[in-house]
């Protein structure tokens, strides 16, 4: 069998996901492999299939005990035949998995990395072929990684005792250069194939909310969204997760908790009934999530702020394994902020830590407070430069609100921020321009300074939400004392000169309540309209069996399997392996019986099989009648815009990029077809647009953007030279 075929019969799967392939090819060609893939990226599958496609066995060294019975599982399921050995087996399991492995009934074992050099294991380890070691989270045996584990340095003793030495893979989500460098050299690969996907998950929608009634809006969410899939909560304390959990249970919400201060029983009994999919919601203090593989986690929501950028994205992480769409949802309030910098100031840390700690910190607090796209402020944090400046599944990017323009009330904040000597707190600088007669204020004789009652008519909120979009876009900077004081960075010489105008978005602005936009999310990719009820009896279904099997029900089927089945109704072998995640293997056990409840439906509700058109087909399908007549492409782009869509709706539609729909655009023009440029951009942007243009013409488009404010984009500046016929688009 070829890789591809591998690929379809066991896993079920039609395409390899990105920079699988290679890692699998190189695998196989005999080359030690390092891949560099977030989490949900498919890292496992790149040791999976080439345990099926080499001879002699795998090996896997895995940290987490609690995910390696599931993997096993899994695998068992899809008819590869493997096993775990770790500290969970009894003593006569472990002998009979030794029997079994020297009698190469196994293409896969996982060990835990504490087991590779002992005794059994040595000497178990000579009598047989081993052709691969793959290594999972292979960031684990550096002491730079938050997650080093001391038994990781065993590996490389263990490698080099395997004569002759097998291919050696390692997978990590981690990707800061001195971790990448350390596990090259530790673990001692060979000239691998290194493959670094980037940190983006398509899939996974970003949103910050700004509320006062958190707990309303979780209610309202859990309502509207997901309604029978599951998702976690994130909380600050113990306490919150007690009271979140009553009062979700009161309101008829399946949820139960998970914290430090339960009993292991407890909390193994609630991750349990989670994972199983007995309980709909887990509402878990930062102590949850490591080693939880589930794959169908539709949402995490953060009720509270964590510490940093990088627990944010490995806590939002847990959603959408899968590839699903999934939403990461952070509730902020100032109130987290300031305890997470009390908590800051509580630890006892050296002051060099302490500062890079609250960096992290600051960087998240303006994530929560930035105009921009979110998912590509958490790609720059990784150091991963972002490819589009609109992401489209963001609640920024999805956004259409009015942009106003706050120089102005920016000037304002930032010359008052300096009047006062750059010694006080956002509180404080509030009340000078609130025209305050608090005592303090009238204390320090800051009644007297000019900018006193300046922003008198604005509200606290206001002044304060443009306040920390200043220092989101990097003209203040609060510094990290006791007391936080404001002070002006470099950048605000340009504000405060008139070089630089500053935006905000509208509804932001507005009264607090109002600023629970709900977004229409994007439809990313292909999203199967699938029958909800037959969706429901499939996975009831499924969990039937799961419980028999004591497995998680996603280790029967995904849920994604089940919606495609839901779509398709396939009723026939053929039709049956169609459907994603479904090969030989799970036709043959379980096939039958999903067949037969998809009949009964079908003929109770007089449906029939609906044939799977897969997407290459589509795509084909489309080129080909493009070839025909290519003109079409324009026609199609030009009658959506005469349908009045905006210009991402219209890109969204046609599957091609806003500049492409431009170009498209531009060529009707030219065929004399009429286009309203206008209505793609509003008049201030034009008109900033315009004025660097006449300063410094449109020979390169770099440095019109460079002149103009971040929040400008290239299509902004070609629908400017567009309308005024300026260049070439
Ligand atoms: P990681 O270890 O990188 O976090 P996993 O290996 O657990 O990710 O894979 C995440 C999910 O993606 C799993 O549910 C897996 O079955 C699925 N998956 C992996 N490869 C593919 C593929 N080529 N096509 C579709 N789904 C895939």
């Amino acid at each position: 069998m070829n890789l591809q075929e591998i690929l379809k019969t066991y896993f079920g799967y039609d395409e390899f996901r990105k920079g699988q392939d290679k890692l699998i090819e190189g695998i196989v060609k005999g080359r030690d492999a390092l891949g560099i893939m977030p989490t949900g990226g498919g890292k496992s599958l790149c040791y999976q299939l080439p345990a099926i496609a080499l001879d002699g066995i795998t090996i896997v060294i895995s940290p987490l005990i609690s995910l390696m019975k599931d993997q096993v599982d899994s695998l068992n399921e899809i008819g590869i035949n493997a096993a775990y050995i770790n500290s969970t087996l009894g003593n006569k399991e472990l002998l009979d998995i030794l029997d079994n492995i020297r009698e190469n009934r196994y293409r896969i074992i996982y060990v835990a990395p504490e087991r590779l050099n002992t005794g059994v294991f040595v000497e178990l380890v000579k009598d047989i072929k081993v052709s691969l070691v793959a290594i999972d989270e292979a960031h684990c045996i550096s002491q730079w990684g938050h997650d080093f584990r001391p038994s990781y340095l065993e590996i490389p003793r263990f490698i080099n005792s395997l004569e002759p030495r097998p291919m050696v893979a390692a997978f990590t989500a981690t990707a800061t250069k001195e971790i990448i460098k350390e596990i090259k050299i530790l673990i001692g690969l060979k000239n691998p194939i290194e493959i670094t996907t980037g940190f983006d998950r398509p899939n996974l929608y970003y949103q910050i909310i700004k509320v006062s009634k958190k707990c309303k809006f979780l209610m309202q969410y859990l309502d509207g969204n997901f309604k029978s899939e599951s998702g976690i909560v994130y909380c600050a304390t113990r306490k919150t997760v007690e009271s979140l959990v009553k009062m979700l249970n009161d309101n008829g919400f399946s949820a139960v908790g998970y914290h430090g201060g339960m009993n292991s029983a407890e909390r193994q009994n609630n991750q349990d009934d989670f994972i199983l999919g007995m309980k709909r919601i887990i509402v878990a203090t930062n102590a949850f999530g490591m080693g939880i593989d589930k794959p169908d986690v539709r949402f995490v929501i953060h009720y509270n702020m964590p510490k940093n950028m990088e627990a944010y994205y490995q806590e939002a992480g847990r959603a959408g394994r899968d590839g699903e769409k999934s939403d990461c949802i952070l509730l902020y309030s100032s109130a987290d902020i300031v305890k997470q910098k009390l908590m800051l100031q509580n630890d006892y840390l050296d002051p060099e830590r302490q500062e890079v700690l609250y960096k992290n910190l600051q960087y998240l607090v303006n994530y929560c407070n930035t105009n921009d796209c979110l998912r590509n402020q958490i790609l720059k944090y990784f150091d991963e430069e972002p490819t589009n400046d609109n992401c489209q599944n963001c609640s920024n990017c999805l956004d259409n609100s009015e942009m106003i323009d706050i120089t102005l009330e920016a000037k304002k904040i930032l010359s008052c921020i300096y009047r006062v000597n750059q010694r006080y707190g956002t509180n404080m600088v509030i009340q000078v321009l609130r025209r305050s007669k608090n005592k303090k204020v009238l204390e320090a004789g800051l009644d007297h300074v000019s900018t006193y009652g300046i922003m008198e008519s604005y509200s606290n909120n206001t002044i304060s939400e443009i306040i920390m979009t200043l220092v989101s876009k990097g003209y203040i900077y609060i510094t990290h004392d006791k007391y936080p004081v404001l002070k002006l960075t470099n950048k605000s010489k340009d504000v405060l000169s008139g070089k630089i105008q500053v935006f905000h978005k509208k509804h932001l602005l507005q009264k607090k309540e109002e600023k629970n936009v709900k977004y229409d999310k994007a439809i990313k990719g292909k999203d199967v309209d699938f029958d909800k009820k037959l969706f429901e009896k499939l996975k009831e279904y499924r969990h039937k069996i799961a419980q028999v099997k004591e497995v998680p029900p996603y280790v029967i089927f995904h849920d994604v399997s089940l919606k495609e089945m839901a779509a398709y109704f396939p009723q026939d072998k053929e039709s049956f392996l169609e459907i994603k995640g479904v090969g030989d293997k799970k036709h043959e056990n379980y096939g039958k019986d999903f067949i037969d409840l998809i009949k009964t439906y079908c003929n109770e509700k007089g449906l029939s099989p609906i044939k799977q058109i897969k997407e290459e087909e589509t795509i084909k399908e489309k080129q080909d009648s493009d070839k025909e007549n290519k003109l079409d492409r324009y026609e199609l782009t030009y009658n959506c815009y005469l349908e009045g869509f905006s210009l991402n709706e219209i890109a969204e539609k046609r599957r091609l990029t806003p500049s492409t729909i431009l170009n498209h655009l531009e060529k009707c023009e030219k065929d004399g077809k009429e286009v309203e440029w206008e209505r793609f951009i509003d008049d201030k942007k034009e008109k900033s647009i315009l004025k660097v243009i006449n300063d410094i013409g449109t020979d390169k488009l770099k440095p019109i953007k460079e002149a103009l404010p971040d929040d400008f984009s290239y299509d902004d500046i070609k629908i400017v030279i567009c309308r005024y016929g300026l260049g070439v688009c």
